[in-house]
């Protein structure tokens, strides 16, 4: 077997929209890298846990108050079961692991192998076999026993598989950080961790790339290290004691993996600054995100591609070529995506909305610093806009983690203002934000409106999705959309640059002026302007943000480098 390039973990993996195994962003960084690396014909392997139950279903009453109930799904018909066992330590007593298959084929047949860990199994006790069911559940025991068996499962995983040279493991966010842990321990060869010597850190360290997602100080990916020492044990806690990983009594897993990687990036140019910031000035790179072009191009685009441009499967960054297509295919394109977004509308809320408005789409994590409400800020102004005879209509969609009762109140507030807003604009909040509403989404409205708090989007996917599709977005300039926006050319920007703090009032207020005085005339009145405007998203946009560049640029920077001169 070809020695992998690249070992992918991921605490979440979303690689098959029937199977719940992911919440967002991050779990479809994570797919979306395996199928850029299985397009490439790259040796390379994904790792996650099985999440029988999966993150959870979102149900919204008439008020918008979400309850959640969970998936019940069966890898039986989606995976591959594999014969093997791993056996792992934790809390002292062994736990056992089944290990999952789902295979992604690439466009030339390649395939890359996604291992899902699995602790239900009869050998475990009632609690261990409960382990890998909840995606981010329960408790800081349940939670630090979860990521143990991410880290030393899947290394044990991978060598029981036959995968004993891999070039790069790559930890996706802190969750995964116990893999250079469980490397150290191999180092030690059955010595015990407290004999590596410098030398022995430095070689596992040479193997580890670490990818930080957290804009924030406080991640809350830390456990005390009472508990620490209950679950690792005194070798390991000792360990990290001794190396200085451990700081004021916790455990920090961005600590962690940020020690023992020689390659740590951020996920966007300004998220590299921010992270720098916050990880007292540990060198970090930045590799800005990609999503996978076919995955997430609409079926009328990807025809109007191989039609123009048949090598863009191959090769995205051909869709540079874009800046030929006429006009008036775009548009065409378009309106069919547009169509089949709204006629999904209708099947899931029998809310009929028109074709001839100017349709915003709004959809992600419900969170405090993502701002959903934003656009309703100065709510009797907005009425005031859509009253005066360019019509919009907007569509919502998100769920809320069960335990961020902030996020839980926009989703209300959301529904509020909708029956504020009912004669003049149609706003539609949808159930179950997940990888099939998404396809609709970003590819069916014809603005894409995003208003995080600066500096918090680290880097922010969606908008990539939507440009592949011909969709401008429409953004406070953070994450990606610093390196995406050109005036008037890719999409509109909100508020005043990327340097400074967030401040609602005059970012709410430069909102409505673009949208009243700039985007709704374009859109009304110079449909080939706008609709040049997607064109020039899908060339300058859809031709970069992709994750074949993406994973280019881990091969280049991170995997394949040479870093014995660092
Ligand atoms: C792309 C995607 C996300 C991430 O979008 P952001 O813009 O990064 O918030 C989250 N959930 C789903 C279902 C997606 O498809």
């Amino acid at each position: 077997m070809d020695s992998p390039a690249f070992a992918y973990f991921c605490m979440e993996f979303a690689v098959h929209p029937e199977i719940p195994t992911y919440t967002g962003g991050l779990g479809i960084l994570a797919g979306d890298t395996i199928r850029a690396a299985a397009d490439m014909g790259l040796p390379a392997v994904g790792i996650t846990l099985l999440h029988r139950k999966g993150y959870f279903r979102q149900y919204l009453d008439f008020h918008g108050n979400q309850t959640e109930s969970e998936y019940n799904w069966s890898p039986e018909h989606l995976m591959e079961k594999l014969e093997l066992r791993v056996k792992i330590d934790v809390e002292g007593r062994p736990v056992h692991l089944r290990v999952w298959r789902y295979s992604i084929k690439g466009i030339t047949g390649h395939s890359v192998p996604v291992y899902f860990l699995d602790t239900c199994l009869q050998e475990n006790s009632p609690y261990d076999r409960e382990l890998t069911d909840y995606l981010y559940g329960g408790d800081p025991r349940y939670r630090l026993c979860q990521e143990m068996v991410l880290g030393f499962g899947g290394i044990g995983a991978l060598r029981a598989l036959g995968y004993m040279d891999i070039h790069a493991y790559h930890m996706n966010e802190g969750h995964s950080a116990m893999v250079t842990l469980a490397l150290m321990e191999e180092q030690a060869w059955g010595r015990g961790l407290l004999s590596l010597n410098q030398d022995d850190i430095v070689s596992v360290s040479k193997r580890c790339v670490f990818t930080t997602h957290t804009p924030m100080p406080a991640g809350h990916d830390e456990f005390g290290l009472d508990l620490v020492r209950s679950i690792l044990g005194n070798d390991r806690t000792d360990f990290l004691i001794k190396t200085k990983v451990c700081s004021n009594g916790f455990l920090n897993m961005t600590n962690l993996a940020l020690n023992y990687s020689r390659y740590v990036n951020g996920v966007s140019m300004r998220h590299e600054e921010v992270a720098r910031k916050i990880l007292n000035n540990h060198h970090i790179d930045a590799v800005t995100n990609g999503v996978h072009a076919v995955t997430w191009t609409s079926r009328p685009f990807c025809q109007l591609y191989d039609s123009f441009i048949p090598q863009w499967r191959r090769d995205n960054l051909y869709l540079k070529h874009a800046i030929r297509i006429p006009l008036e295919d775009i548009r065409r394109a378009h309106s069919e995506a547009k169509l089949e977004l709204l006629q999904e509308v209708g099947r899931r809320t029998a809310i009929r909305l028109d074709p001839e408005i100017l349709t915003i789409g709004f959809a992600r994590r419900a969170t405090g610093y993502k701002r959903p409400t934003l656009l309703f800020h100065n709510i009797e102004r907005l009425k005031a806009i859509a009253e005066r005879g360019q019509r919009i209509q907007l569509i919502y969609g998100g769920k809320a983690h069960p335990r961020d009762d902030g996020g839980k109140s926009l989703i209300r507030q959301i529904f509020e203002a909708s029956r504020t807003l009912k004669e003049s604009i149609t706003v539609v909040y949808i159930e179950e934000y997940d990888i099939n509403l998404a396809k609709y989404l970003i590819s069916g409205v014809d603005l894409w409106l995003n208003t995080p708090q600066k500096p918090l989007e680290a880097s922010g996917t969606s908008g990539m999705k939507a440009a592949l599709n011909g969709i401008p977005t429409f953004s406070i300039l953070d994450g990606w959309w610093i390196e995406g926006h050109i005036e008037g050319v890719t999409g509109w920007s909100i508020g005043d640059g990327w340097e400074s703090l967030s401040n609602l009032e005059s970012e709410s207020a430069s909102l409505y002026d673009k949208l009243e005085k700039v985007i709704l005339p374009m859109y009304y009145d110079r449909p080939e302007e706008y609709a040049s405007v997607m064109r020039s998203a899908i060339s300058c946009n859809g031709s970069y943000f992709n994750a074949q560049r993406m994973v280019t640029q881990y091969l280049q920077n991170a995997y394949l480098r040479n870093l014995n001169n660092l």
